[in-house]
């Protein structure tokens, strides 16, 4: 697999047709100048915010009416572990061996944790971390296909990486454990779908399921995209009204996208990242009906694509510790404001 090639043409070799960050029609790899995107980005930005702002609406736990400065956040606890260890304690991790076969490893995934004395005591959320770092070798494993009530489609994809080889899945999973963290600390019990414990998958019908046996009360997939350099910004994505086969997104599709609307709104305050200006016509808002892990939910749910892997500048964002524990904290804060309702 070309997954570390550069060129544009080998995007869809990796990024097969389930990943969220496919485009539908129209988003190919035009290679625009760097210096030209970089030129557009300022007002691009600007006016996509203000966009996001009139499409999100009035409301209790809306996005700021000023966009942050550079480096300002909310978050003042940006302290930055290490990229290499975990933020917190991580009791959930399964003691499952690397080697063990995902069907067995696959019943016990990630106990909850959490639970405590705070604001989301009795509340649960489903972190669904993106990919897994082991679909690289499992290639007959994830492609074989799943049905996702609209279509077939494969288990799970490998995901994307930076051009220097951070991947995707390492980078979910990153954001997960100290989205993890956080959400403990308000009380919330917390359940990962897959915490490096597992070789491969899971797919991404069980992703959905996990949430849905947890009866979660909200779950995000955690994504960063494998788009053309340029393209940039975060977009949160909601799920359609699907209703075929095993399917029936139709209960959801408010409350995803009150949580997709919250989670885009702090995200943007935490981080200073802004929605994407090659998706979500500026709202940093889409909605798919193709991706299972969102058609086979009977539970609150969204992906987030935090930024786009191939674009330098939201690489240098990436793959910093100190903005993915911003990042984690946005999308905490959205949970925690859709949660408190
Ligand atoms: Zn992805």
């Amino acid at each position: 697999m070309s997954y570390v090639g550069p060129e544009p043409d080998d995007f869809d070799d990796f990024y097969r047709d389930d990943d969220p960050g496919r485009g539908r029609g129209g988003r190919r790899f035009g290679g625009r100048p760097a210096l030209v995107a970089l030129a557009a980005l300022v007002p691009t930005a600007l006016a996509a915010w203000l966009v996001w702002t009139v499409v999100s609406g009035p409301g209790e736990s809306e996005p700021p009416k000023v966009l942050p400065a550079p480096g300002q956040s909310s978050t003042s606890s940006a302290g930055t572990p290490s990229d290499a260890k975990e933020p917190s304690a991580s009791p959930s991790k399964s003691s499952s061996s690397p080697a063990k076969p995902p069907s067995a490893s696959a019943k016990k995934p990630t106990a909850p944790a959490g639970g405590g004395s705070g604001p989301l005591k009795g509340k649960v959320v489903v972190i669904d971390p993106g990919h897994n770092p082991g679909n690289f070798s499992h290639t007959s494993d994830i492609n074989r296909s799943v049905n996702v009530g609209n279509a077939r489609k494969e288990c799970d994809t490998t995901g994307t990486s930076t051009n220097a080889g951070y991947t995707e899945a390492q980078f979910t999973l990153d954001v997960s454990r100290r989205l993890r963290a956080l959400l403990q600390q308000q009380g919330a019990t917390v359940q990962l779908t897959q915490n490096g414990d597992r070789s491969w998958g899971p797919c991404v019908d069980e992703r959905a399921r996990i949430g849905n046996k947890a009866k979660a009360d909200a779950v995000v997939s955690v994504h960063a995209d494998g788009s053309a350099v340029g393209n940039r910004g975060f977009h949160v994505i909601l799920p359609a009204s699907v209703h075929a086969g095993g399917a029936d997104t139709r209960p959801i599709v408010s409350s995803s996208r009150d949580l997709g609307e919250r989670i885009a709104g702090k995200f943007l305050q935490a981080t200073g990242q802004p929605p994407s200006n090659y998706i979500g016509g500026g709202t940093g808002l889409d909605t798919r009906s193709d991706l299972g892990g969102l058609n086979l939910s009977t539970v609150p749910k969204v992906f987030i694509e935090c930024g786009n892997m191939r674009d330098s500048q939201d690489v240098t964002r990436l793959t910093s510790g100190t903005w993915r524990q911003k990042a984690a904290q946005g999308i905490s804060e959205g949970i925690v404001s859709f949660l408190r309702g």
